[in-house]
């Protein structure tokens, strides 16, 4: 059986017959895809401003990525971490030296919190040091110990009672922060840009708190990097446009431009404490997605895509700015790199559907933020081609207001 035989209604009368409904889903089956061009089983092409939930962050079928999968693929695709792995210590090579520290491998943003909340925990235990704090809006995923770390109520309704030892702060309140502390705490955990969240910015000096207060206090400083990283922002990581640096971080989403992966970075005092046999992920850093977390960070290197990030980055502010003062619906613009919130003063979520019309994809957070994550290699004509659209359904949108 081939890939795409079916057509999208096909294909939706299997997920209803197998599959758990535990997601929404837009009524399009999709594909096959093409740098930012993704096709639905109907031969319909639409322009992604969201690919793969910013996994895909060279789009899709870049060729080097492809290239990397294949070989690997016909050569090794898993062994254990009872045995060395070439690609992973490469990959650790790459990632450890453009930040700090030694790495883990595992596969998702989910499993690399729950590494760093048992780093942090290991590391505190001696002190008898478990409790971290972590910030409203914030999300670290669904396990329940990084949903425990995700303070948002709605997501965790009907899971209780959920992991003991965690406490929650608002963004840039450093007091309320430092009124948490007690000496139970181990560490504090932050997105340095939070992006379900509604692509909110902490204040530079709000980072740069957190991690006096951790100096002062032993606590480990924990960055969930899972979409900020590996190049979004238009640095490598989004602590690099701090004046701070984390104990520790956590990557996952476009490490491995789309194939499954994460991994925890920890500062190399820290590293030791998740001693052999305290963690462990079975597929963890295994040679495919080691092979395609290389080539996604080669070819961002090799293709300048982090200066190019920055160069879009400018153009989508001063495009939106412009509109923005025709548009009161746009309450707020909030930009760096390739990670775009616009923030309306009404609900954003027609938007999505809208924008799917007329050929462009993008997500809508938060009750009323539209959140763009365009692949790094987005051309500029496609983000000008993007943008218009996004523009012509925020204008429709001020009108039925
Ligand atoms: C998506 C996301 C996660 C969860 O990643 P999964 O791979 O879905 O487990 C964690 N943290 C942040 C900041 C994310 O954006």
């Amino acid at each position: 059986m081939s890939i795409a035989n079916l057509n999208s209604q096909s294909t939706i009368d299997l997920f209803d017959q197998y599959v758990i409904p535990n997601y929404r889903r837009y009524p399009v089956s999709l594909v096959k895809g093409e740098g930012s061009r993704v096709w639905d089983a109907e031969g319909r092409s639409y322009l992604d401003l969201f690919p793969g939930w910013g996994c895909n962050i060279l789009g899709y079928s870049a060729p080097a990525l492809v290239k990397a999968i294949q070989d690997q693929a016909a050569t090794l695709i898993h062994v254990p971490n009872t045995w060395y792995i070439e690609q992973q210590g490469r990959f650790a090579e790459f990632l450890c030296s453009r930040s700090f520290g030694k790495a883990f491998f595992c596969n998702s943003g989910a499993e690399a919190n729950e590494a760093a909340i048992k780093l942090a925990r290991l590391h505190g235990s001696a002190e008898g040091r478990f409790r971290m704090i972590t910030f409203e809006k914030g999300f670290h995923g669904r396990t329940l110990g990084a949903l425990t770390a995700t303070a948002q109520p709605k997501y965790h309704e009907g899971l209780g009672p959920l992991m003991a030892g965690f406490r929650y702060a608002a963004m840039n309140d450093l007091e309320g922060v430092a009124s948490l502390i007690d000496d139970e705490t181990c560490a504090i955990m932050i997105e340095p840009i939070q992006g379900e969240g509604g692509v909110r910015i902490p204040e530079p000096e709000f980072l740069q708190g957190l991690r006096n207060l951790c100096d002062q206090h032993g606590l480990l400083l924990i960055f969930d990097e899972v979409q900020t990283g590996m190049g979004r922002t238009g640095e490598w990581f989004a602590y690099q446009h701090t004046t701070v640096q984390p104990d520790v971080m956590t990557l996952a989403k476009g490490l491995a431009g789309g194939v499954a992966c994460g991994a925890m970075i920890t500062r190399d005092e820290f590293a030791g404490d998740l001693r052999p046999g305290m963690h462990a992920s079975t597929f963890g850093g295994n040679s495919l997605a080691m092979a395609a977390g290389i080539a996604t960070g080669e070819t961002i290197e090799r293709e300048g895509l982090l200066q190019h990030v920055v160069d879009n980055a400018e153009f989508v502010r001063q495009q939106l700015e412009q509109v923005q003062q025709s548009l009161p619906i746009i309450k707020e613009l909030r930009i760096c790199g390739m990670m775009i919130g616009i923030d309306l003063t009404i609900p954003s979520a027609p938007a999505v559907g809208k924008a799917m019309e007329r050929g462009v994809l993008l997500n809508a957070t938060q009750d009323t933020v539209v959140r763009l994550l365009p692949a790094l290699n987005i051309t500029r004509e496609e983000l000008e081609q993007g943008l218009e659209i996004v523009v012509s359904v925020l204008e429709e949108m001020a009108e039925d207001v």
